[in-house]
């Protein structure tokens, strides 16, 4: 089910729970996890100080800050911080915002 900005829930957390659930799933087809990648690349959704969420650093791509640098936030607002490369290729790994539905009808 799609959802709509408004009705995403705001909360800061650690997202440990969601992390290790993700983790610990099974891959998604290459197709997939390509076109979800796409999707990051070409995301312009921006933290709340104008930043863009998708950012490269040392040769990996991230959501926001990546998690080891800031453990407590607003997924909905900061990004998950998680490696997109890693997250991208897991089943039970969704986008916070939840753009990759495009990607999961392919
Ligand atoms: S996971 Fe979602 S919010 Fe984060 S960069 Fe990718 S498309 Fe944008």
């Amino acid at each position: 089910m799609a959802r709509c900005s408004s009705c995403i829930k705001s909360k800061r957390t650690t997202g440990a729970a969601s992390y290790l659930k993700a983790k610990l799933s099974a891959s998604v087809p290459k197709e997939v996890r390509h076109a979800r990648l796409a999707i990051c690349r070409a995301c312009t959704a921006t933290d709340p100080t104008g930043v863009r969420l998708f950012r490269e650093r040392k040769g990996r791509m991230y959501c926001g800050t990546p998690r080891l640098k800031k453990i407590l936030r607003d997924e909905t607002k900061e990004g998950c911080g998680c490696d997109l490369e890693d997250k991208a290729d897991k089943v039970g790994a969704q986008c916070p915002l939840y753009l990759w539905k495009r990607a999961e009808l392919i």
